[in-house]
């Protein structure tokens, strides 16, 4: 069994500005218990935290997902984290903190060298919570599941889906897809903060394109009906996936550079390939996506996507517990759906950005 780190550590590299209880008017609470309600990111599991019970730190877990009001949740691995990390460059070669985290929080030894183990250990980790949970909370693996789950919603739970940030856990052999596959991955971004042997990262030394084994890799994860996921990727790496995918793909945890420009956000000229593919761009909360600090920023970087790509394209990716900080946590997502009736949208687009469109991905997507 792995142990979480110590509360205080991880607060900071998780932390929220606000706690709940959040104050949210009863027309935007109404409107949110209507809507279907998907977050593509967020990270929770690489900090070995008892997703069950209410922690007082960090962002996510079952109790604040439910009172959040969330139907379905992406969990993503994380399997290699770079000392110094940072969204402009970082160097393939610096130390890798996941290996001291692996250490710390008592992974399993093979977890500690092998990235392909650090994947399959969280999976296992999101699986123990899922038949932990008693009924609160499900595991999206099929479009049937995902249908289920929509066709009688449940107030009183939740429901997750399995992603990886990072094909360098494939320790590249496509045999990997496979593995992870029937680990229960279900969404696959290609590359994290350092460039890997599929191709460049947004924040990587080279930043290059499609690599021969990227190549295959896209190919079989396509045939595989895995999920593409262009969050993190080079420019580069980013057009060659669009010329050579046959499927919808997503990015989804970014922002959007007429709102914060920066590497990490995606021009207008990306999202309206993203659109023209039939895509979905999850959008960020924290600071160097929105480029504020609150959940109005959150709207604005949501309708900066809406006039990009169009309302058919936006949906919400958190980015929760990604070592990085958010104006409220999981319990606090009314809070976006009250800032985009703030800001002017419709009821019926709100419902598209909130989870709607993601819905549709993920309708057409999954095996
Ligand atoms: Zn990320």
């Amino acid at each position: 069994m792995s142990r979480p780190l110590p509360h205080w550590l991880e607060g900071l590299a998780n932390a929220s500005r606000a706690r709940g209880p959040y104050r949210v008017s009863e027309a935007a609470r109404a409107l949110h218990r209507r809507l279907t309600v998907i977050d593509l990111h967020a990270d929770p599991l690489m900090w070995s935290r008892d997703l069950l019970v209410r922690n007082h730190y960090g962002h996510v877990d079952v109790p604040r997902l439910i009172e959040g009001g969330v139907t379905l949740q992406v969990f993503s691995t994380v399997t290699h984290s770079p000392l110094g990390i940072n969204i402009r460059r970082n160097r393939t070669d610096a130390p890798d903190m996941l290996t001291a985290l692996a250490m710390i929080c008592g992974w399993p030894r093979a977890a500690w060298t092998s990235k392909l183990e650090r994947a399959l250990f969280q999976a296992r980790a999101l699986e123990l919570a899922v038949k932990g949970s008693g009924g609160r909370m499900a595991q999206v693996r099929t479009r049937d599941d995902l249908r289920a789950l929509v066709a009688k919603p449940r107030p009183g739970a939740t429901a997750a889906l399995l992603s990886i940030e990072g094909g360098q856990c494939f320790e590249g052999r496509l045999e990997s897809i496979d593995v992870l596959f029937a680990a229960g991955v279900r969404m696959v971004g290609l590359t994290h903060f350092v460039d890997n042997d599929l191709g460049g990262s947004a924040s990587g030394e080279e930043k290059g394109g499609l690599t021969d084994f990227g190549r295959a890799a896209l190919a079989r994860l396509e045939d595989r009906r895995i999920i593409v996921d262009l969050a993190h990727a080079s420019p580069l790496l980013f057009d060659d996936v669009i010329d050579a995918c046959r499927r919808p793909l997503v990015v989804s945890h970014t922002g959007a550079c007429s709102a914060c420009p920066n590497e990490r956000n995606l021009t207008d000229a990306q999202l309206k390939k993203i659109a023209a593919k039939g895509g979905v761009v999850g959008v960020g909360y924290w600071k160097t996506a929105t480029g504020g600090e609150d959940a109005a920023a959150i709207a604005r970087s949501i309708l900066a996507v809406v006039k990009a790509a169009g309302v058919g394209h936006a949906a919400l990716g958190s980015d929760f517990d990604g070592a990085v900080a958010a104006p409220f946590d999981a319990s606090g997502v009314p809070l976006v759906t009250q800032a985009l009736l703030a800001a002017g949208m419709s009821e019926d687009d709100i419902a598209l950005v909130m989870g709607g469109n993601a819905l549709r991905l993920l309708s057409e997507g999954l095996p």
